[in-house]
């Protein structure tokens, strides 16, 4: 699998509440920790025991070497990342207070200067891909391109339409196998309110008008609807107690990917993904909580 995306590193500072205008806090707590959707997913369908490749960019700092050996210590292949001497690494500075109230600035640095180099990247690699996952912490115009060569080499797109964009273009949908947006993304997309599993139909109908093959959609602790031409299921949550939600959205990804990875069909692979997605609510942090492959597959056979 291919993961075309961002890779960032997240300052996290624990406080006793968010910071007003002009004030100097004291925070509790700090900690640097890797994150990015790109990385996030990479890493997670890495852990899962699928061979992964990210392509993407950070700077020539500190930052970025970190990011680096983070990938590769999770068993993902780096080697089509570019490091941009011009760019700082991108950075997500997060405040969180004590009732888990956030506030969040993302400075996309080197992923905001991603281009047609990166892209072409990506040339060498999907000849013997699987499938290439994206997201929407890049510019647009290198998502379209991406997906432009992988529609090329017969390789299945699965997009996350993420962070929530008020609008995708056109000839996006026609290029993407499969987009997941969760209720927030799809009601960004479609327009209207995606709060279950009616309306959640309704805005995969219109998403599958739109061009792909198939629309699911994430609705958090309640489950997902998958829908294609020729079907539409549901997939309930799996039952688990529920830590902390950050990156479950790319656990899903990753799990959906992997089932793809290994040749079961569509059904199972939104089961797999649903799985991935549990087990990282049941752990705090974006990374941290993605599943490895053992606990993964005990998991499964558990439920
Ligand atoms: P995002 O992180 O993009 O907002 P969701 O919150 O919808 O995405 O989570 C993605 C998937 O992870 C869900 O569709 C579901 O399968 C699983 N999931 C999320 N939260 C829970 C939960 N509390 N219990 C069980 N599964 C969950």
């Amino acid at each position: 699998m291919i993961v075309f995306g961002s890779i960032n590193m997240d300052l996290v500072a624990r406080v006793p509440r968010l910071p007003l205008a002009k004030e100097t806090l004291l925070g509790d707590d700090f900690a640097q920790i890797p994150g990015g959707k790109g990385a996030n997913q990479a890493v997670a369908l890495a852990r899962l025991g699928i061979p992964t490749y990210i392509v993407g960019r950070v700077g020539a700092d500190n930052f970025g070497t970190a990011l680096i050996e983070n990938l590769q210590f999770a068993g993902v292949q780096t080697e089509n990342i570019t490091i941009d001497r011009s760019a700082n690494s991108g950075v997500a500075l997060i405040n969180v207070d004590d009732r888990g109230e956030n506030q969040i600035v993302v400075v996309g640095g080197a992923n905001s200067r991603i281009d047609q180099d990166d892209v072409n990247r990506l040339i060498n690699l999907l000849p013997s891909a699987m499938g290439l996952l994206l997201q929407l912490e890049i510019p647009m115009t290198a998502v379209i391109a991406a997906a432009k060569l992988a529609k090329k080499a017969h390789v299945k797109v699965i997009l996350d339409p993420a962070p929530a964009p008020s609008y995708l273009p056109d000839e996006l949908y026609q290029l993407v196998e499969i987009i997941t947006p969760n209720e927030v993304e799809a009601g960004q997309l479609v327009g209207f309110t995606v709060d279950g599993r009616e309306t959640a139909a309704t805005a995969a109908t219109i998403l599958l008008e739109r061009g792909v093959k198939c629309a699911i959609v994430k609705l958090g602790d309640r489950g997902v609807l998958c829908a294609t031409d020729e079907e539409t299921f549901f997939v309930p949550a799996f039952s688990v107690q529920a830590i902390d939600t950050v990156a479950a959205g790319d656990a899903f990804n990753a799990g959906l990917a992997a089932a793809l990875a290994e040749g079961l069909g569509l059904r199972e692979a939104v089961i797999w993904g649903a799985a991935a997605g549990a087990l990282s609510v049941t752990k705090r942090g974006a990374q941290t909580s993605l599943p490895d492959r053992v606990t993964f597959d005990r998991f499964l056979q558990e439920n």
